[in-house]
């Protein structure tokens, strides 16, 4: 089913952005970067796509960089995963929620092509081990589907060099979201899917939304569907390695349900985009 970008709602009107620097931006934190793109799938989720002054960064599949912008008179920075491979030479790509009263997204949705930021260094540790020979395990809520982005590209680019396709453990790529259209990268993921390259499972939580009309595959959180994966596909627990990223609950639930499975707590890697409440 393709991306229905009809029922995309438009950007709200353009509001002044801030430049930055500021009087209050540190020396060394000007901005370095310019936006070059944005594809909004819905109003509160973006693809962007950022362009380097000094070039494409070096980093490694699953980290992230922070994004920095003058909001009212100082900077503020966030980490954003990279959704680019590192091997893409040009510009990163990130895939942003807009968290309504935040401190940055805001300012981050008022931005156009042209507009400058500042991108930190690449940081973090949730990276790809490529040489790894167990199968991987992708799992992701939301917009944590990035770093997974750039972790599959970097699995898949090598055997595809090596003329190795499709493989007969594919990478597995789960992806729940809330609503259809936030299912980011679908047609791309669906593609490699079709060609055998990877199994492809996303899923919807409020099949009663309205953008779900129509939807006919998976409804469920992740932790409640991975059994019924883990039987279709034929997971086996001793040479899995799996990836996890977005929102606190989630990761804790699937923490615990691929422990049941019989995943070892080492081959089981999180990223959580911010802390539970207490
Ligand atoms: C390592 C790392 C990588 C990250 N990568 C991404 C990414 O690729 N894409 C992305 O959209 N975000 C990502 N985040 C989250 C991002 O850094 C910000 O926290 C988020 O964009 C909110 O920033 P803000 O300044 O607008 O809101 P803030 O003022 O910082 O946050 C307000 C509150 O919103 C909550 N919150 C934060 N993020 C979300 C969210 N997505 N949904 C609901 N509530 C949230 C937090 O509890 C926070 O207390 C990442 C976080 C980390 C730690």
């Amino acid at each position: 089913m393709a991306l229905d970008v009809t029922a995309m709602s438009p950007r709200p009107a353009r509001a002044p952005v801030q430049p930055v620097p500021t009087r209050r931006t540190p020396v060394g934190l000007e901005p370095n970067a310019t936006l070059v793109d944005r594809e909004d799938l819905t109003t509160t989720i973006a693809r962007l796509r950022i362009r380097m002054d000094a070039g494409a960064s070096t980093f490694r599949a699953g980290q992230y960089f922070a994004i920095g912008l003058a909001v009212d008179g100082r900077l503020v920075q966030r980490p954003y995963s990279a959704a680019s491979a590192p091997a893409d030479a040009g510009d990163l790509e990130f895939l942003v929620r807009l968290v309504p009263g935040g401190s940055l997204t805001p300012s981050l949705w008022r931005l156009v092509p042209g507009d400058r930021v500042r991108i930190g260094p690449p940081k973090g540790l949730f990276t790809l081990d490529s040489d790894d020979p167990r199968r991987h395990l992708l799992l992701s809520t939301g917009t944590g589907l990035a770093p997974l982005r750039s972790m599959l590209a970097s699995l898949l680019a090598p055997l595809a060099s090596r003329g190795v396709s499709p493989t007969s453990n594919p990478p597995i790529v789960v992806h729940g979201v809330a609503s259809a259209p936030e299912l980011a990268y679908r047609a791309e993921l669906e593609r490699l899917a079709h060609a055998g390259r990877i199994v492809y499972v996303p899923t919807v939580s409020r099949p009663d939304h309205p953008a779900n009309d129509g939807w006919t595959g998976r409804i469920g959180r992740l932790d409640g569907l991975l059994g019924a994966i883990a039987d279709t596909t034929g997971i086996d627990p001793a040479s899995t390695v799996a990836y996890l990223c977005g929102n606190p609950a989630m990761i804790a639930a699937v923490e615990t349900r691929l422990t049941a499975l019989g995943i070892p707590a080492d081959a089981i890697r999180a990223e959580q985009y911010w802390s539970a409440p207490r």
